[in-house]
């Protein structure tokens, strides 16, 4: 028999850029909030640490100083290499809805910023809280949620920000959608002279040699510059590549490494740290986003841009479109069917943001899949200007609503002619 613990208007479960960006804003517009944690901080969390500025637009909506003299690497865009042996540099555009930066901090430290700051709105923290399961009424709705000590606490409305695991969402019956890609990626620090670049870096074709002379390896690399003396380098695959699921990711990543010049320092002897490894569900791999009193935001929900593998601005996006549903509830007052309205139209909000978007990214993920379409592509598109403008801003989503530019006009009108993912 569980033993009552607390009772909130709100449960969030997980305090990654989800949980705590949810809390965040729900604290501050009065709710009273318990954000239950698993780990306590600051805990590792393995991510490549690359914010673009979409997550940056996020972190000035949750008050968070990004500036520089505040702690925060900058960085002015990508250098992608592909297809030829000097790179190609794509500063991030000059728009109206986002910054012109992006971001690089490690998880450990920044959500350890994100849950403190939670904290200060009002949010009640609890570390380690592990939830194991959701605590449902006789009509099945989900009241609150049971932790590992055996406690039961209770709110009217849960929101489950638990990660790629999405423990409480399969506990509540929420399945994993076989048809939406699925990705997975490691990543390490090493120590290396290149800590201080101000471009983030990505490599489209790994080889094992010679580029173009040795044999294509499967997936994406990245070296994001920390600015602490070390690099966070890895790599992702998707599962429409023949190779996922099938080689030794670590090795692999290795392999490729140990084709880098050596005075990057990416080598075995400058590794600080273990090789980490975890899933990237992607493109809404999990639904309902809302039913029955539970919410999922974030990874829970299948958030990954399956573009190009970012997860951490959806999730806090996401955490953000939660809230506004779950305080327009709230006003309406919980439990009326008014209530239930605005929490029933979250999964439609983010559908209109994104549904469209994901799904050319779902079909863009199936042909990049295939090494030859990727290189051909490679080699042929991106040495055209406009071709090269255009994929980085799809492939990072970063366009005007308002349309400024033929290239918002391109982006914004493929997202909105595609069916929803
Ligand atoms: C190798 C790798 C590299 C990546 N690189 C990037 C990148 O550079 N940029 C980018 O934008 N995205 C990147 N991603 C994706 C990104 O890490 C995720 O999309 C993002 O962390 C999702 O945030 P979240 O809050 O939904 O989940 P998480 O960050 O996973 O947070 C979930 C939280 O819930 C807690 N939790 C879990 N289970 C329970 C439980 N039962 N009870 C209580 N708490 C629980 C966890 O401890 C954790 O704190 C990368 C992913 C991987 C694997």
């Amino acid at each position: 028999m569980d033993r009552s613990g607390l009772t909130a208007d709100v449960i969030v479960v997980g305090a990654g850029p989800a949980g705590s960006s949810a809390a965040i804003h729900l604290a501050q517009a009065g709710l009273d909030v318990l954000l239950l944690e698993k780990a306590a901080f600051p805990r590792e969390k393995v991510c490549g640490d690359g914010l673009t500025p979409r997550a940056v637009r996020e972190l000035a909506a949750l008050g968070l100083d990004t500036s520089p003299q505040a702690g925060w690497r900058h960085n002015l865009g990508l250098r992608i290499w592909a297809g030829r042996p000097y790179p190609y540099l794509m500063p991030w555009p000059r728009l109206a809805d986002f910054p012109s930066y992006g971001l690089v901090r490690r998880r450990a430290d920044f959500d350890a910023l994100l849950a403190q700051r939670a904290v200060q709105a009002g949010a009640r923290l609890v570390q380690p809280a592990t939830v194991t399961g959701p605590v449902l009424d006789r009509a099945s709705r989900v009241v609150g949620v049971r932790t590992k000590d055996g406690l039961e606490h209770r709110a009217p409305v849960v929101l489950a920000c638990d990660g790629n695991a999405a423990r409480l969402a399969i506990a509540a019956g929420r399945d994993r959608r076989p048809d939406r890609p699925m990705g997975v990626a490691v990543r390490a620090y090493y120590a290396s002279p290149r800590s201080d670049d101000l471009w983030l870096e990505s490599w489209l074709e790994l080889w094992d040699g010679q580029p173009g002379r040795s044999h294509l390896l499967p997936g994406y690399g990245w070296s994001f510059p920390v600015g602490d003396g070390t690099c966070n380098v890895g790599l992702g695959l998707t599962d429409s590549s023949a190779a996922f699921g099938r080689v030794d990711y670590r090795q692999l990543l290795r392999g490729w490494l140990d084709t880098t010049p050596p005075q990057w320092g990416f080598r075995e002897e400058n590794r600080l740290g273990p090789i980490g490894s975890a899933a990237l569900p992607m493109g809404f791999n999990r639904r309902p986003t809302y039913r029955d009193g539970l919410l999922l935001a974030g990874d829970a929900a299948g958030l990954v841009n399956p573009f190009n593998g970012e997860g951490v601005s959806y999730a806090l996006e996401s955490g953000r479109y939660a809230a506004d549903q779950i305080v327009q509830a709230r006003s309406r007052g919980f439990g009326s069917i008014a209530a239930e309205r605005a929490l029933a139209a979250y999964p439609d909000r983010l559908r209109r943001a994104w549904g469209g978007y994901f799904r050319l990214g779902v079909v863009f993920g199936r042909l990049i899949g295939h090494p030859l379409i990727m290189r051909t592509a490679a080699r042929h598109g991106l040495p055209l200007p406009v071709v090269r403008q255009l994929v980085h801003r799809l492939l990072a989503n970063l366009s005007d609503q308002r349309p400024n530019d033929v290239y918002d006009v391109v982006v914004n009108t493929l997202s909105r002619l595609t069916p929803s993912a």
